[in-house]
């Protein structure tokens, strides 16, 4: 299983990882901050690294 960390006060919540994960990992909570609530269906295709705009997303496999 990947650990997928994501840094609240970098997040400005775009929706960027929301729209980008082809498995659904990332939800917007109700603070308007991501959290990755489907985590173990993480395909490792590093498109939420590259698609966060505050690099706010740490990922132990990208
Ligand atoms: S690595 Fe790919 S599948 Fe995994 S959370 Fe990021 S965008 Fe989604
Ligand atoms: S792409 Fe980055 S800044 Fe945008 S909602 Fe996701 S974690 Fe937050």
């Amino acid at each position: 299983m990947v650990s997928i960390k994501i840094d609240v006060d970098a997040c400005i919540g775009c929706g960027s990882c929301v729209d980008v994960c082809p498995a659904g990992v990332y939800e917007l909570n109700d603070d308007d901050k991501s959290e990755a609530v489907n985590m173990d269906d993480c395909i490792e295709c590093c498109a939420c690294i590259e698609g966060c705009p505050q690099s706010a997303i740490s990922h132990d496999s990208c």
